[in-house]
């Protein structure tokens, strides 16, 4: 049982600390750091279900809702970043030895 992920009700988001409801239904209070969801307050207070909750995150463009809690890094991004950064630093290095040699 203690290595059981769990899920966000909401979003789906898979690294939360506890169970969003015990097994006798007790809310953990855990907000989810990806949609903001809050077992006990979000559905009891609010009266609205994560399913709910879920629908209008995605509809608002499925943004991270922690501050303190970074998202999950994207794949592609990064690798196209170092790349371009250091191709110049080579021909500038190229070029001062050309000049070096007249
Ligand atoms: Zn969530």
């Amino acid at each position: 049982m203690a290595s059981k992920k769990q899920i966000c009700a909401a979003c789906g988001f898979t690294g939360l600390g506890s169970p969003q409801r015990s097994s006798s239904g007790g809310a953990s209070h855990e907000i989810c750091p990806s949609c903001g969801f809050e077992p006990g307050y979000t559905d009891d207070d609010q009266d609205i279900s994560p399913e709910q909750w879920g629908t209008e995150w995605r509809a608002s463009g499925s943004k991270w809702f922690s501050k303190s809690i970074p998202a999950p890094r994207k794949k592609s991004a990064p690798k196209a970043a170092v790349e371009k950064s250091v191709r110049p630093t080579k021909k500038v290095r190229a070029r001062s030895v050309k000049k070096r040699n007249r």
